[in-house]
């Protein structure tokens, strides 16, 4: 099959770029996935070409024929990373090859064709130098990248694909949670599951996100910022957020994740953290956490803090938990000194401010 062996991206010039007085205003709060860059880039695949018609060019429409098949079987994934503007002015990405391998692990469960990392990261660093002055100068902001890939062959039968497109967008971010709460509430969906085993629940695909729109609305209409997911054969193991993992840090100082089994996302930063808090001496247990143990170890002061973590927000501390037993609260509420000391190590690292000893870090410029 024919590959693109040296990424060669056609550049197309773009008519109409934003005004920069414009670009700038729009710079000052940024927020989340609202605004978006100048470019984009496409590249095709088919059966007979592979990969092909790499370009940067305009960010604009796709045109689709209404029968691709994304539209009717939801054959779709995506990644999600941050190029961030380093302490001497640079650029720099954060572990893209670890995005780059879930990609195509999501790519395989999707029936997906692989997509050569080169390509991956190459599209990316292309995107970033190309709209390098899209990064927010707001403190915390950073250029949030969104690689996708989705079937857009016309074709109503069910089986894979036979054309699809890989696109990397770019939107400059501020602060994920619009409050900028210092701690968030969440809500322990007892009436839906995110995954199930056998499930794609370890896939980064769009169809996981539809399926949990509704006990997230859910968890906003009674006032919280997020939904947990218990799991969906028991409705008792504590999973993970809708797009973040959960760390639970103990008064004896070891703390439990929910190990990965399929129905759980591996999330760059829950695996950059465990790593962290290795490096601090701590004994990190993935091992399973029961919701009932949750409320207890809460109340009775065996459990101090509570975090969740992902690329978009970083580490957010999780202050208060509601379900439909009640309601509890983590510590004081507020973010525990371990979730604060993780998130500024991380955030540190990111941005070139601190050592990169596990070589995390990769420079563009
Ligand atoms: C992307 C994602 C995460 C976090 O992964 P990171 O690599 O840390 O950004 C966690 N859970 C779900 C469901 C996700 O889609």
């Amino acid at each position: 099959m024919a590959t693109l062996a040296d990424p060669a991206f056609a550049r197309q010039p773009h008519p109409a770029p934003v005004p920069g007085a414009t670009r700038v205003e729009a710079l000052r709060d940024p927020g989340f996935g609202k605004i978006f860059s100048d470019h984009m880039v496409v590249i095709d695949w088919s059966e007979a070409k592979g990969w092909h018609n790499a370009t940067i060019g305009p960010r604009g429409p796709i045109a689709l024929d209404p029968a691709a098949a994304v539209l009717h079987y939801a054959q779709e994934i995506f990644e999600g990373l941050k190029a961030y503007r380093t302490a001497d002015g640079g650029t720099a990405l954060f572990r893209p090859q670890a995005n780059a391998a879930r990609f195509n692990r999501s790519a395989a469960r999707l029936a997906m064709p692989d997509l050569p990392e080169a390509l991956f990261i190459g599209a990316i660093k292309e995107l970033v130098a190309t709209d390098r002055e899209w990064f927010p100068p707001v403190d915390g902001g950073s250029l949030y990248l969104r690689p996708f890939m989705f079937a857009s062959e016309a074709f109503l039968g069910v089986r894979p694909a036979r054309e699809y497109k890989f696109v990397v967008i770019a939107s400059p971010a501020g602060n994920y949670f619009k409050s900028g709460a210092p701690a968030v509430s969440i809500w322990v969906s007892s009436d839906y599951t995110r995954a199930a085993p056998g499930g794609t629940g370890a896939a980064k695909c769009g169809g996981n996100y539809a399926a949990s729109l509704v006990p997230q609305a859910e968890a906003i209409a009674r006032g919280h910022d997020q939904v947990v997911f218990l799991d969906a054969a028991e409705h008792r193991w504590i999973e993970e957020l809708g797009g973040m993992n959960l760390f639970f840090v103990m008064a004896d100082g070891s703390v439990i994740t929910p190990p990965l089994g399929g129905t759980i996302l591996p999330g760059i930063t829950r695996d950059s953290l465990i790593d962290l808090m290795h490096d601090e001496g701590l004994t990190v247990r993935e091992e399973r956490y029961g919701i009932d143990q949750w409320r207890a170890d809460a109340a009775s002061g065996a459990l101090v803090e509570t975090f969740a973590c992902g690329t978009a927000a970083v580490v957010t501390a999780v202050g208060k938990v509601a379900g439909h037993d009640g309601e509890f609260t983590i510590g004081a509420g507020t973010p525990g000194q371990l979730t604060q000391k993780l998130r500024s190590r991380l955030v540190a690292i990111q941005r070139g401010e601190a050592p990169d000893p596990h070589g995390w870090v990769v420079r563009l410029d």
